[in-house]
């Protein structure tokens, strides 16, 4: 798969970003709601599939005491989210200039979503944050 170009909104920041991707995930808890303006779609990713081209404008904020938000101060769109103590982290599945191979697969924080919007799109729905599973060089026969 040749990379997929990544940009915010005035393209100050961009990426190439290289395969495979995982999936894409909707977070419809507050804070996701707050920085997107309506609920955030994401790719989780590892930051070597991460080729920066582009970041002098890239700012981080302190989310939660767990959790940097990465975002454009030039053009404000939302960027990355960061699980502190978790490898990689989840890029706007929105920046995407290239279409995205992969698909929504689910709703996540759904107890936290607006009141004004419906989900019938018949995808799973989780009440809290199910944090993608890191990636495993093998399968692994562990249940959780
Ligand atoms: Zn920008
Ligand atoms: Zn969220």
């Amino acid at each position: 798969m040749p990379p997929l170009r990544f940009s915010c909104e005035c393209s100050q920041v961009q990426y190439e970003i290289s395969g495979p991707l995982p999936e894409v995930l909707a977070c419809h808890c507050t804070q996701c709601r707050k920085s997107s303006g309506h609920y955030w779609a994401s790719v989780r990713v590892q930051d070597d599939q991460i080729k920066v081209i582009s970041d002098t404008t890239l700012a981080i904020y302190q989310s939660t005491d767990m959790a940097q938000r990465g975002f454009c101060t030039a053009c404000g769109s939302t960027i990355s989210w960061r699980l502190q103590g978790r490898p990689g982290l989840l890029l706007s599945a929105g920046c995407f200039d290239d279409d995205l191979p992969v698909r929504l697969t689910g709703h996540h924080f759904v107890t936290e979503k607006g009141n004004y919007y419906d989900l019938k799109d018949g995808l799973p729905q989780a009440e809290r944050f199910d944090y993608p599973a890191d990636p495993s060089p093998a399968p692994s026969t562990e249940e959780a």
